[in-house]
C-alpha cells in the first residue's frame, strides 16, 4: 500500500515539474521570439530609414553598380532592393538572386504596403520590411531583408537544450521524489503499523476473557436443573472475566482518546501530598494482601495545577505496579519532592526489577516483561503506557531506574 502511495507521490511531483517546465520553456521561447522579432523589426525599420535618407547613387538602368547581384555578400548584414514606380530596380544589395524574385512578387502582391514579413528562401530564413516613400517627386518602394537563420538556430538550440534539461530533470526527479516520499511517509507508516499492532493485540487480549466466559457458559448449559448457588463457581468466573474485559475496554478507550488528543484536562489546583496520602490509604489493604509495606516521605502542602483525576490514575498505576512486582515482600516508598520549577513523585520498590532491555520497552503497549506470569497478575501491559500519556499531557515525564532482583524506581516529574 505504501509503495503505491510513494509511487503516486513521485509521479505527481514529477508531472508537476514537467508541466512547470513546459510552461517555463514556452514562456522563454515566447519571450525570446518576441524580443528577437521586436529588435529585428526595429533594426530593419532603422536601416530602411537610413537607406531612404541617404543619397542614392545614379538611377540609370544599365549602370552595373546597381544591378549586380552580389553573391559574395556578408551574411550578417542586410540586403535591400529599391524599386521605382515602374517596378524597376534602382538600387540593390542582395546575397542571392532569389531575393530579387521574392521582392518582385511582393511588390506585385502588396501595393502601397508597409510592413514586415518572414519567409524562407533556399534554406535561409529572412525577415523583410517593405515601405513606399517619395523622394524628389518620385515614388519608390524599399525592401530591406535581414537574414534570421542565426536567430532561428539560436531559438532551436535553446528549445532543445531546455527540453533535454527538462527531460533529464524529470528522469532524475522521479527516483529522488520516490525516496523523499518514502522518508516523509515513514512516520505515517510507523503510526499505521503501530495502530495495526494495537488492534491485533487488543483483539488478542479480549479473546482470552471471552473464551473463559464461553467455556463457563458451556459448563452451565449442562447444569440446567441446579441452583445458582450450586453453580456459583462458574458464575463467579464469568463475572471476573466480564470485569477484566470491562477494565481492558476502559484502558483501550483511554488510549484511543489520548491518541486522538480527545482527553480534555480539567485543570485545578490541588495538594499532591494529600493525593498521595489518599492513594496510600486506598491501596493499603492490597499492599497488605501482597505482603508489602508502604512508606511515604511527603512534605506538607505541595500545590500543583493539573487534572487531579488523571494524575491520580497515573500514580495509582505506578503504586499498583510497585506492589504487584514486589514479589510478596519488601517496602514500597513514595517520595514527593518540590523544586522551584517542578514537582516529582517517585515510587520505589524492592521487587523483581527488570533488565535494561526490558526497561526500554515497558512503556510500549501490551508489553509485559514476563508475558505469561505478568498476565496472571492481571496486567494487560497498558498501565505504563497510559501513565506516560497522562504525564506527557501535563508536559512532564516518567523516568525509570531498575536493577534485576533488586527493585525499581519510577519517578514522575511534573513542571509547575
Ligand atoms: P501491566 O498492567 O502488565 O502491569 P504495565 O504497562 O503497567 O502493564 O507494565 C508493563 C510491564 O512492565 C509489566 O508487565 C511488568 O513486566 C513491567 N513492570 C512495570 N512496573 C514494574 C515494576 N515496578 N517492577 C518490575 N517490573 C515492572
Amino acid at each position: 500500500m505504501f509503495r503505491e502511495i510513494k509511487r503516486q507521490i513521485a509521479l505527481f511531483s514529477t508531472s508537476t515539474l514537467v508541466v512547470f517546465l513546459v510552461v517555463f520553456v514556452s514562456a522563454i521561447v515566447f519571450f525570446m521570439n518576441w524580443s528577437l522579432r521586436y529588435s529585428g523589426e526595429i533594426y530593419l525599420f532603422d536601416t530602411a530609414n537610413s537607406l531612404i535618407s541617404r543619397n542614392t547613387f545614379s538611377e540609370s538602368i544599365g549602370d552595373d553598380r546597381f544591378n549586380i547581384v552580389r553573391t559574395d555578400y556578408d551574411q550578417t548584414g542586410y540586403d535591400y532592393i529599391k524599386w521605382n514606380s515602374n517596378d524597376m530596380i534602382v538600387e540593390n544589395k542582395v546575397s542571392q538572386e532569389g531575393l530579387i524574385v521574392k521582392g518582385y512578387k511582393n511588390l506585385q502582391n502588396h501595393r502601397n504596403y508597409k510592413g514586415y514579413e518572414n519567409f524562407e528562401l533556399n534554406g535561409i530564413s529572412y525577415r523583410m520590411y517593405q515601405t513606399d516613400y517619395t523622394k524628389e517627386g518620385n515614388t519608390y518602394t524599399l525592401q530591406v531583408f535581414q537574414n534570421t537563420s542565426a536567430e532561428k538556430s539560436l531559438m532551436a538550440k535553446t528549445v532543445s537544450f531546455l527540453i533535454v534539461i527538462g527531460a533529464a530533470g524529470a528522469i532524475v526527479l522521479f527516483p529522488i521524489s520516490y525516496l523523499i516520499a518514502g522518508k516523509n511517509l515513514q512516520p505515517i507508516k510507523t503510526s499505521y503499523e503501530a495502530q495495526k499492532k494495537f488492534v491485533a493485540d487488543a483483539s488478542h487480549e479480549l479473546r482470552t476473557p471471552l473464551a473463559v466466559i464461553q467455556s463457563n457458559l458451556d459448563v452451565l448449559e449442562f447444569k440446567e436443573d441446579e441452583t445458582i448457588k450450586e453453580n456459583a463457581q462458574w458464575l463467579n468466573n464469568i463475572g471476573n472475566e466480564a470485569q477484566t474485559m470491562g477494565k481492558l475496554i476502559g484502558n483501550l478507550l483511554l488510549i484511543a482518546q489520548a491518541d486522538n488528543q480527545q482527553i480534555v484536562l480539567e485543570k485545578t489546583e490541588f495538594d499532591l501530598s494529600e493525593l498521595c496520602r489518599e492513594l496510600v490509604a486506598l491501596m493499603h489493604s492490597i499492599a497488605l494482601e501482597n505482603g508489602v509495606v508502604i512508606q511515604t516521605t511527603l512534605p506538607d502542602e505541595v500545590i500543583y495545577c493539573g487534572d487531579r483525576e488523571q494524575i491520580k490514575q497515573a500514580l495509582r498505576i505506578l503504586i499498583d505496579n510497585a506492589i504487584k512486582y514486589s514479589n510478596g515482600q519488601g517496602t514500597v516508598t513514595i517520595t514527593l519532592c518540590e523544586t522551584k520549577s517542578s514537582i516529582s513523585v517517585s515510587v520505589q520498590d524492592e521487587g523483581i526489577g527488570m533488565s535494561e532491555e526490558a526497561r526500554q520497552k515497558i512503556f510500549d503497549r501490551f508489553y509485559r516483561v514476563d508475558d505469561a506470569r505478568h498476565r496472571e497478575k492481571g496486567g494487560f501491559g497498558l498501565g505504563l503506557n497510559i501513565a506516560d500519556a497522562i504525564v506527557k499531557m501535563h508536559k512532564g515525564k516518567i523516568h525509570v531506574t531498575s536493577e534485576l532482583n533488586v527493585g525499581s524506581t519510577f519517578t514522575m516529574t511534573l513542571p509547575k
